[in-house]
């Protein structure tokens, strides 16, 4: 479906994650290197539990989480230190780290801080072996400008990675320490984005200035976007874990459907009068003898639950995502008690239940045809549990879009979290000074080329189209590139895109061993090509020569493949073509060159460039009508 976004009152700001490219970690001297956990030297485990003082400032987004209490096991390099495992405290901050940050806040036109001060973030998920997240404010206020106008950038932090998590277990949580400490910077837009392509279109600059820098960590998983969205009649939900770029305005467009959709809901039931039964109801006898697997399974040592939502007979099916329904919410929230999942009354019969005991449900919580009874079979604790979160979940339906946290999904859907955090609390982070950052320092940094600006120069300079300008000032060849234009300003740009971006893959794929081939070997190999000594049909031979013997010039290769007829031989292949055909060079004049050009090629099988060709034969033949004439 496609909304009027402006007249639907959507509103969307975005939280960026960036890895940044640094040497050593942000409170430690550790590298920012990923390991393979089958390389792990040691592990150890933790239960984080915060103590009472701390629960009194917790808001209900922790608390949930905290419900199912965790033990956390962290698995330890040896290129992790005794900070990664919260054995000792942090060093001063990593100052590479803080001047890649300052060049991304100049570059966002921000106010920078003067001073510099390290806080703590509670995280409760285990994902910080202390505990907490530190963060540093850099600077507030700057923009970008977009195509449909101006966007703030209200904040950008200074922080450092959390452990990646590698394994849930239900009853723990597995967590790797190499990624924890990496220094990141987070980038938070106000909410001034009006429409999914315009949500995309934010994301993709602000991610284009970033890789601007060249201090930025490139791949999977060093950049992550959060997005934050509401309409008119919604409430605003953050999107948590965005990876890829070309999802964003889909994940938009779904949750302004789903808040459309929720409202639509929620003025339906209004009109059907519906409420919701406090009630858990046990109806574990209905099923006493049912056939139902998932019934059975559950029943050994466990009850069936069940509750009435008066007047919500066909809402719980209603969708509200594509392949989501209400029901997948309230579903969302029974699992956060432990539970795979619930049965509602709008798909039954069915999973082996029969119509039968969907009528003695129905009978023994005293539901009609216009209500919907949800069920779960598990324990009797996680049941009760999984229908309270679903009774919370309905009572919601009656009255607003809830306020959540929610997780991407692959497919552009979300799923529940937990409720949307309040402001977090920040404390300081004692062990870390102050940073004061001068005036002086600030108008020392450089500012980098935008690659947006370095393609219109590459276009101009090098007479690149827009597809090959682009596709080598975002590759990372683009250093080498420019190396070889300047050390070879007569080479073909065209032709160093191709090999760079093309032709070497291609080779590398074929098993040739192209790491071989050195920045040396390619300014002689354009240099010779732009001379006419090497055909471009030959240059394919040449590389893969170089790569299998690398101690070998171009021009050794060259000579050993024969390529490049002597000036000799070409000069006489030439002569014997205009010769025997002077008829038509009268004729035809200088026009004779490209008819003539084919015949001679085909005598010399690509040894000698049709650079070379052409010039020779406009050469020989303008002589001979001369005299002539
Ligand atoms: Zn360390």
């Amino acid at each position: 479906m496609s909304y009027d976004y402006r007249a639907l009152g959507l509103k969307s700001g975005l939280e960026i994650h960036q890895q940044l490219d640094t040497e050593e970690k942000l409170f430690c001297g550790c590298p920012t290197l990923l390991r393979d956990t089958k390389d792990s030297i040691l592990e150890f485990s933790r239960f984080l539990r915060p103590t009472q003082s701390e629960m009194g400032v917790i808001d209900k987004a922790a608390l949930e989480e905290i419900k199912l209490t965790k033990k956390f096991i962290y698995k330890a390099y040896d290129t992790t230190c005794l900070v990664e495992n919260d054995e000792e405290p942090p060093g001063e901050l990593n100052q590479e780290a803080v001047e890649y940050a300052l060049t991304i806040a100049r570059l966002l036109k921000m106010n920078i801080v003067d001073e510099l001060y390290t806080m703590r973030k509670i995280v409760i998920d285990g994902s910080n072996t202390s505990g907490f997240q530190r963060t540093g404010l850099i600077a507030t206020k700057g923009f970008i400008d977009s195509s449909y106008g101006r966007v703030g950038i209200d904040v950008l932090c200074l922080e450092e990675e959390a452990a990646q998590k590698v394994e849930d277990k239900g009853d723990s949580v597995v967590y790797s320490l190499d990624r924890l400490g990496i220094p990141l910077v987070e980038i938070g837009t106000a909410p001034d984005i009006v429409s999914p392509a315009h949500a995309r279109e934010v994301a993709e600059k602000l991610g284009m200035m970033l890789r601007s820098t060249g201090k930025v960590k490139r791949g999977i998983g060093t950049i992550r976007q959060d997005i934050n969205i509401s309409i008119k009649e919604g409430a605003r939900v953050e999107i948590k874990g965005v990876q890829a770029l070309d999802m964003i305005d889909i994940i938009v467009e779904r949750e302004a459907s789903r808040q459309a959709a929720l409202v639509d809901i929620k003025n339906q039931l209004k009109v059907k009068k519906a409420a919701v039964s406090d009630k858990i109801i046990d109806v574990t006898s209905v099923f006493a003898s049912s056939t139902s697997k998932v019934i059975q399974k559950a029943l050994k040592g466990g009850v069936v639950y069940a509750i009435n939502l008066p007047g919500f007979a066909g809402f719980a099916g209603q969708e509200i995502q594509p392949g989501r329904r209400l029901g997948t919410e309230f579903s969302d929230r029974a699992k956060k008690s432990g539970v795979g999942g619930i049965f509602h009354t709008d798909e039954l019969p069915n999973y082996g239940i029969t119509k039968e005991e969907v009528e003695s449900l129905r009978k023994a919580v005293g539901a009609y045809d216009a209500d919907c009874v949800i069920m779960v079979a598990d324990t009797k604790d996680k049941a009760k549990g999984a229908l309270e979160g679903v009774i919370l979940r309905a009572h919601e339906a009656l009255t607003c879009v809830p306020e959540e946290t929610r997780r991407a999904l692959p497919d552009g859907n979300s799923a529940y979290m937990r409720p949307l955090p309040g402001a977090a609390r920040m404390y300081p982070e004692t062990d870390v000074p102050p940073v004061v950052i001068t005036y002086e320092r600030i108008q020392k940094i450089k500012l980098p080329e935008l690659i947006e600006e370095r393609i219109q120069r590459y276009i101009q300079q090098f007479n690149l189209n827009e597809e090959l300008a682009g596709q080598i000032v975002r590759s990372q060849n683009v250093e080498l590139f420019e190396t070889i234009m300047k050390e070879v300003p007569e080479a073909n740009s065209i032709l160093v895109v191709r090999v760079l971006e093309t032709l070497l893959y291609e080779l590398e794929k074929e098993g040739i061993p192209v790491s071989n081939v050195r920045e040396t070997h390619l300014f002689q190999l354009f240099r010779m090509q732009s001379e006419g000594k090497i055909p471009n049909e030959a240059i394919n031979e040449v590389i893969k020569n170089i790569a299998r013997q690398p101690g070998f010039t171009v021009e050794n290769v060259v000579s050993v493949l024969g390529i490049g007829a002597k000036t000799g031989e070409l000069e006489s292949a030439i002569d014997k073509v205009i010769d025997s055909r002077m008829d038509f060079i009268k004729l035809k004049g200088i026009d004779s060159v490209g008819p003539l050009m084919g015949i001679v090629m085909k005598e010399l099988r690509g040894k000698v460039s049709g650079q070379e060709i052409n010039r020779l034969l406009k050469e020989k033949i303008t002589k001979r009508l001369d005299i002539k004439s």
